[in-house]
């Protein structure tokens, strides 16, 4: 091991963390974090995150030259590296396929916004980008209309990728993601989940700055409903929660 021993440490225990929890299976997901000089700290391919030992991970620059590691770096890391050059404030990548929220992203549903009070508070809106190949630049790319204005995306007939200033932040993303997720499934077989109103969510987004939350919807505008989808045009009917939105 030669450079940055206590982010290579984060990668073991947050991979040990992510497979603990059944957000991956066998040798999927990918981690990364954004090192002070620059250069990408990132899992290796074909490897269980569970296990991961801190000097079998591998660096790379922005232009995905591997500049260490035995194994090469995952192909996934196009997709890490799209969210390192578009959010300069972003330090870290967890993507994995979280059941629930992945239970989401292979039915093309949007996650419904005005539902649970913390994925309100601490993720805001989530996008959907869609289907493009595993490793593709094409993947990398799916999720740039998103990235600027969300911390999380559910990547259709895929998984789920999450990212914040640091590592364990980035997981805690994945975490509320999925469970929201698992909630709201629940809900669905004792008639669905009920909708916050208009003024609760709005209280709810304009709260998270108190936790440090940029929000890029426009708050103070009330002719804005929050729960709208506003990443997939507004349109609740066609994108997000509606009366048909759980087919009841
Ligand atoms: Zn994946």
């Amino acid at each position: 091991m030669s450079h940055f021993p206590n982010e290579r440490t984060l990668m073991c225990e947050v991979g040990r963390r992510m497979y603990a929890r059944e957000f991956v299976a066998a040798h999927e997901g990918n981690l990364s974090i954004r090192l002070p000089d620059g250069n990408v700290l990132c899992t290796p391919t074909m490897r269980c995150k569970g296990f991961l030992e801190p000097d079998e991970l591998c660096v790379i620059d922005l232009e995905m030259n591997q500049l260490s590691g035995a194994r090469k770096a995952t192909s996934e890391i196009r997709l890490h590296l799209e969210i390192f050059r578009q959010r300069p404030d972003i330090r870290a990548v967890v993507h994995s396929h979280a059941p629930h929220a992945t239970a989401f992203a292979i039915a093309n549903r949007p996650f419904p916004c005005g539902v649970l009070a913390e994925p309100e508070l601490f993720l805001g809106e989530v996008g959907l980008a869609p289907f493009e190949v595993p490793g593709t630049d094409a993947f990398a790319q799916s999720v740039t209309p998103f990235v600027k204005h969300t911390n999380a995306i559910l990547l259709a007939n895929h998984g789920v990728v999450t990212y914040a200033e640091d590592l364990e932040k980035a997981l805690w993303m994945t975490e509320i993601l999925d469970s929201a997720c698992k909630t709201i499934l629940l809900s669905m077989s004792i008639g669905g989940p009920q909708q916050l109103s208009q003024k609760q969510s709005r209280a709810l987004a304009q709260a998270r700055a108190r936790y440090g939350f940029a929000d890029a919807r426009p708050l103070d505008d009330p002719d804005v409903d929050v729960r709208s989808n506003l990443l997939f045009g507004g349109q609740n009917a066609a994108n997000g929660f509606d009366d048909d939105y759980f087919g009841t």
